[in-house]
């Protein structure tokens, strides 16, 4: 059986790929299907937006498809950006774009009220199959922008506990502790146990 991974992030792929190597699946990406339409991840949820996601690319390809979305939470911004992560600071931005927006507006805010959260909602869909696993990642923002491994928000993210940002982090050791590591963690599991039932 194939799972196909609805992503063209070769950390991602290598994550995934690395913790289902003994489970006998194959996987593919996004990568070996070029013709495959963007799905708009339009919704207000990451739940909406992964399941929107691995339904689309599970009709093109008929191979069951495992979906992630990730949010990032801002106590102090209300939740803000939320679901909108990726494209916060506007249309086309970067991710140091997203990042100096986030230190102007916690500009002066004290560290205490720079709670964050990192939410990962992944999604496995195909026939008769509809399976979904959540983690999270708990911490603060950062008064600048600090280390250069990783993307996104890493650079201005310390997880609750350490006193070192994501983005100073191995790859490796930010997959043991992060939303996205706990939720493929979880799928794992899941997957595994569709395999001992089949
Ligand atoms: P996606 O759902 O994985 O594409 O994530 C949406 C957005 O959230 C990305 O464009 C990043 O800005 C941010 N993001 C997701 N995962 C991470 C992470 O592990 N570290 C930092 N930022 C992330």
């Amino acid at each position: 059986m194939k799972i196909l991974l609805a992503t063209h992030n070769l950390n991602k792929i290598k994550e995934i790929v690395n913790a289902l190597k003994d489970t006998g699946y194959e996987i593919l990406s996004l990568n070996d299907f070029p013709d495959m339409p963007d799905t708009i991840e339009d919704g207000d949820t990451l739940e909406h937006n992964s399941l929107k996601k691995a339904k689309e690319i599970y009709k093109f390809s008929g191979i069951t498809t495992l979906a992630d979305d990730t949010g990032l939470e801002v106590e102090y911004l209300n939740g803000e950006p939320g679901v909108f992560a990726a494209r916060w600071a506007g249309e086309g931005c970067t991710y140091a774009d997203n990042n100096r927006k986030m230190l102007r507006e916690l500009k002066g805010v004290p560290y205490e009220k720079r709670k964050a959260v990192f939410r990962c909602v992944i999604t496995l869909y195909g026939k008769n199959i509809l399976k979904i696993s959540e983690g999270v990642l708990k911490g603060h923002i950062t008064e600048n922008s600090t280390g250069f491994e990783g993307f996104g928000y890493d650079p201005i993210f310390i997880p609750e506990g350490y006193n070192i940002t994501l983005a100073e982090m191995s790859l490796s050791d930010k997959n043991k502790i992060s939303h996205r590591g706990l939720a493929v963690k979880r799928m794992v599991e899941i997957i595994r146990q569709m395999k001992k039932a089949d």
